[in-house]
C-alpha cells in the first residue's frame, strides 16, 4: 500500500470506526455507504451513520504463520486470526501476546494498537490493529443482523501474510 492511502485510511485503522445502517442495523468495518443487506438498497442511503467498534470480539479461526511475508521476519511463527467483533463485522489480524499453542477458537481478544511491519529500509512504520486475549472477557452481545451480514476486512495483498 502506498504511504498516501495508508494515511488516508489512518484514522479508521486506528480507532475502528465503522459505519451502521440504521435501517437495518447492520454494522460494517471498513465503513460503507450504501447497505447491501436491505431490501432496496436506496432505502440505506442517508441512513449510514459512523460507528464505533468495541474492539472485543472471538476467534473464529485462525493459522500459524512459520513463513513471513516481507517486514513480518522478527515475528514468525505468529497467528493470524479471524476475530467476529461483538458488533458483526469479522476482521482479519495478528494475535499478539500468547504462544499459537494458546491460541484456540472462541479465545476472547480485544482489539490493540500495535506495530504491524516496517518498510524496507525506508523504514517507514506502519501501526494497526491487532488482537490480545481478553484480561477480563465480557459475555458476547448476541450478534445483530443476519449472519450473512458479516463483512470480512479487506486486507492489501501486501499486508496479507501467506497462510
Ligand atoms: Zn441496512
Amino acid at each position: 500500500m502506498s504511504i498516501a492511502r495508508f494515511w488516508r485510511e489512518t484514522p479508521r485503522r486506528y480507532n475502528l470506526g465503522g459505519s451502521k445502517c440504521t435501517n437495518c442495523g447492520t454494522v460494517y468495518f471498513p465503513p460503507r455507504l450504501v447497505c447491501p443487506e436491505c431490501p432496496a438498497h436506496r432505502q440505506s442511503i442517508e441512513k449510514m451513520v459512523p460507528f464505533q467498534l468495541s474492539g472485543d470480539g472471538e476467534v473464529l479461526s485462525y493459522t500459524v504463520v512459520h513463513e513471513p511475508a516481507e517486514g513480518f521476519e522478527m515475528q514468525v511463527p505468529y497467528v493470524l486470526a479471524l476475530v467476529k467483533t461483538r458488533e458483526g463485522p469479522v476482521l482479519t489480524g495478528q494475535v499478539v501476546d500468547v504462544t499459537p499453542d494458546e491460541v484456540s477458537i472462541g479465545l476472547k481478544v480485544h482489539a490493540t494498537f500495535r506495530k504491524l511491519r516496517e518498510e524496507g529500509r525506508a523504514g517507514v512504520i506502519h501501526y494497526g490493529y491487532k488482537f490480545a486475549p481478553s484480561e477480563d472477557p465480557e459475555p458476547a452481545a448476541p450478534p445483530r443482523g443476519p449472519a450473512a451480514a458479516v463483512r470480512t476486512e479487506e486486507i492489501g495483498a501486501r499486508d496479507r501474510a501467506p497462510a
